[in-house]
């Protein structure tokens, strides 16, 4: 498994690959490598001949300079955790490889970045297109894989490839889950022992509401119950906790096409997000 710092170099290596007619996949990393990224890794592996996983820390999807400088970098451990899974290349530039001197331009995809975490994170998603559209324009790859954990950043990474024309082929990957519900993330390792253990309130809220619309109840009720369990076990602030469609992300109040609930929290200074499925309701 190589290490590649410069677009040249990966480049030349995919260009070699694509003569040989192979199937070039890639799974965009911030790093802090968990199980939920080795799934999309063992995805990739499963549908290409080649793997290259990408580790920027992406300074414009940061709208808190507080967060992007204490997210977890932890490179070295991650090459190690990828060692086994037959990854080719792992691409991990410098922010000046990646943002050169002068650089202008931005992406940004309209509506579906707007509501939920676009709403709290001014900007995110427009760093989140623009670099995922250059780390497609820089891999050359046919197929990329996203994770379902980031849904809405999925959504908009879908758009942006059909309106753009993009030659690469989307695979979104379910949500890996620690044994206790909690989705996993980078983040969670920041996290006290003591907020670790409340952390799986936010799942079970959010499935005991699901329950509840999917017989029936109103997702106004559903949703304010789920909101007062999570406050009551700690959390310090619930940010958005809400019924959407799953494709276009417009509000719901009832399941009366594919929809999921959407979630975002803090706690011990850590924000979480979540989404999972509601069964949907046949129109009465
Ligand atoms: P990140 O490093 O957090 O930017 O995530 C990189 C990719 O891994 C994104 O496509 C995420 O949606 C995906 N991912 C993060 N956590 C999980 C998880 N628990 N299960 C599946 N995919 C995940």
């Amino acid at each position: 498994m190589m290490i590649v710092r410069s677009v040249a170099e990966l480049r030349a290596m995919v260009a070699a690959w694509r003569r040989a007619e192979e199937i070039v996949g890639v799974v965009p990393t911030m790093g802090a490598l968990h199980a939920g990224h080795l799934s999309l890794v063992e995805a990739a592996k499963g549908a290409c001949d080649r793997v290259i996983v990408t580790i920027f820390v992406n300074p414009k999807q940061f709208n808190n300079p507080e967060d992007l400088a204490k997210y977890p970098r932890t490179e070295e451990r991650d090459a190690e955790l990828l060692g086994p899974h037959g990854v080719d290349v792992v691409f991990a530039p410098p922010a000046s490889e990646v943002y050169p001197e002068g650089f202008a331009t931005k992406v940004s995809v309209a509506g579906l970045g707007d509501p939920l975490c676009g709403a709290h994170r001014p900007g995110h998603f427009d760093g989140v297109a623009t670099v995922v559209t250059k780390l497609f324009g820089m891999t050359n790859a046919d197929r990329a894989f996203f994770g379902e954990k980031d849904w809405q950043q999925l959504q908009i990474v879908r758009r942006l490839v059909k309106d753009l024309n993009l030659p690469v082929e989307i695979t979104g990957c379910p949500t890996l889950r620690d044994p206790d519900g909690v989705a996993m993330s980078s983040r969670n390792g920041r996290l006290s022992p003591e907020d670790r253990a409340k952390a799986c309130v936010l799942p079970r809220a959010m499935q005991d509401a699901a329950a509840a619309i999917a017989s029936g109840g109103t997702a106004a009720e559903a949703l304010a119950s789920a909101r007062t369990a999570i406050l009551e076990a700690g959390f310090a602030e619930v940010e958005y906790l809400e019924l959407r469609a799953a494709e276009d992300l417009a509000p719901l109040e009832r399941p009366d096409r594919p929809a999921r609930i959407f979630a975002a929290a803090w706690l011990g200074g850590v924000r979480l997000i979540d989404n999972i499925a509601v069964p949907e309701m046949s129109p009465a």
